[in-house]
């Protein structure tokens, strides 16, 4: 699209409204920023308007849309059925995320990753397996930097490895990843989405437009991902964890192995994956898939896959303390990424609970049954865990601090034990995100 003197309002002023107001401006557009937030002292509308950005706060003024519109770029948080992005697609006005828009403008080949859970973790895994590769990876998206602040500056000979959400993907109209990945669907977001299957065809949408030359990385061992082979005509290579496949990346007999165009490379045993857990170790399968697919050599994915020990707050190591195993899962805010953290440690002293959204837990009882110890509750939602660890016959105590929680599972520990905060539980309860949470967490470990 040719962006000179065309209209464009951008909904939403976040990190990534402010990078595609910039963006669009640079490339000629006029541009309007619009939040139902109040921006009077904001210091990124400041930056905005000395710019000559119009930036408009407070709410949605009359006729903030309107027929000249050439494009509206709205922020993926805001619902299709919020009122002006409605108005916009009644008049018929594109309606886009900042993906698309930078998409367009890069002139880096994509790599897209999508699903429920493991996008950083995959993605970082990537980045870092392409830099190894030397093959010059610029990751943003979800993760760091928004895509519209790096579009302008990435070369044709890098690529852009974009983590995408599914509301990102749901404003898409060209967008074509090079790769794009798939990981899992579980049935997180579907206050936002509806239902599973408008969820799930978000997340389709990352293949809709890729052709012969492209690559679509999918889970064989997800039903609901392996339907994505229809809507795709890109090539597939697929990951699996428990069988073994004609073509893609798998384990046979402790072994990770990768057959692509029929070529069998042997890459390293699982006993050697730096990352815990069969959710890391599908993370990392995904991850040698795609570098592989782009060209990396084995060996840079065999470095990367033994040497890398975690992203921040996701199934981080932090310390072993008196011959117990402390591990910071602050990033897992819903029972299917703790369940994830749990099943990776055989003996589990859990720090569990934050923001009560009306969630029973039931489905942790199994878990709990076989992996946890002990549980220490926190938070709101504190008693749902207590009445999860009484289901599966396990002992639990509740606290109001995560300082007392992690002494309190620390004296519950035996040698050989994890102690693992993996809260299930979004953290704005008590602290400010769920980054803040493990910090702390961190920080009560050391001063043990
Ligand atoms: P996302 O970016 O999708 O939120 P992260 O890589 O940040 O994913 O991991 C978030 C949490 O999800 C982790 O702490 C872990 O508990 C869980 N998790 C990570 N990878 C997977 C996976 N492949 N399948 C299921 N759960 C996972």
């Amino acid at each position: 699209m040719e962006y000179t003197g065309k209209k464009v309002l951008v909904l939403g002023l976040a990190r990534s409204g402010a990078a595609a107001a910039r963006l669009l401006q640079k490339l000629g557009a006029e541009v309007t920023v619009n939040d139902q937030k109040d921006l009077r002292e904001d210091p990124l509308a400041a930056e905005l308007q000395a710019l000559g950005i119009n930036v408009i706060g407070g709410g949605h003024p009359e006729g903030i849309v309107h027929p000249g519109l050439a494009l509206v770029v709205k922020n993926p948080g805001i619902p299709y059925k919020a009122a002006p992005v409605r108005q916009a697609l009644t008049l018929g006005i594109p309606v886009v995320t900042e993906v698309e828009l930078a998409y367009e403008v890069a002139k880096a080949p994509v790599i897209g990753i999508t699903g429920s859970n493991g996008k950083t973790t995959t993605t970082t895994l990537v980045g870092k397996m392409l830099e190894a590769a030397d093959l010059h990876p610029v990751v943003a998206g979800n993760i760091g930097l928004a895509l519209s602040e790096v579009a302008e500056t990435v070369t044709a000979d890098q690529w852009l490895v974009a983590e995408l959400s599914s509301f990102q993907l749901m404003g898409t109209q060209a967008f074509r990843p090079k790769i794009g990945a798939l990981l899992n669907l579980y049935s997180a977001h579907l206050d936002y989405h509806g239902t599973m299957e408008e969820y799930r065809d978000a997340k389709f949408r990352l293949f809709a437009n890729q052709t012969e030359g492209d690559t679509a990385v999918l889970n064989w061992d997800q039903e609901e991902v392996r339907l994505a082979a229809q809507t795709t005509q890109a090539r597939l290579v697929w990951f699996s964890t428990s069988e073994v496949l004609e073509e893609g990346v798998f384990v046979q007999d402790g072994h990770i192995h990768a057959i692509l165009n029929g070529k069998n490379l042997p890459l390293l045993p699982v006993s050697e994956v730096g990352l815990a857990g069969v959710h890391n170790l599908q993370n990392v399968l995904a991850a040698a898939a795609i570098c592989l697919a782009a060209g990396a050599p084995a060996e840079a994915v065999v470095e990367v896959a033994r040497t890398f020990r975690g992203v921040e707050h996701r199934t981080e190591y932090v310390a072993t303390k008196s011959g117990v195993d402390f591990y910071n899962d602050s990033k897992a805010t819903n029972a299917a990424a703790a369940t994830q953290a749990i099943t990776a440690f055989p003996s589990v002293v859990l720090i569990a609970g934050g923001l009560d959204r009306g969630m029973d837990f039931h489905e942790l009882v199994p878990v709990f049954e076989k992996h946890v110890k002990h549980v220490v509750a926190i938070g709101q939602a504190a008693d749902r865990f207590l009445h999860v660890a009484n289901l599966a016959g396990k002992t639990a105590e509740k606290t109001d601090s995560l300082e007392a929680a992690v002494r309190l599972a620390a004296e519950r520990a035996e040698v050989g034990d994890t102690v693992l905060l993996s809260p299930a539980c979004a953290s704005w309860d008590m602290f400010g995100s769920f980054e803040e949470r493990g910090s702390m967490f961190k920080k009560a470990v050391h001063t043990l």
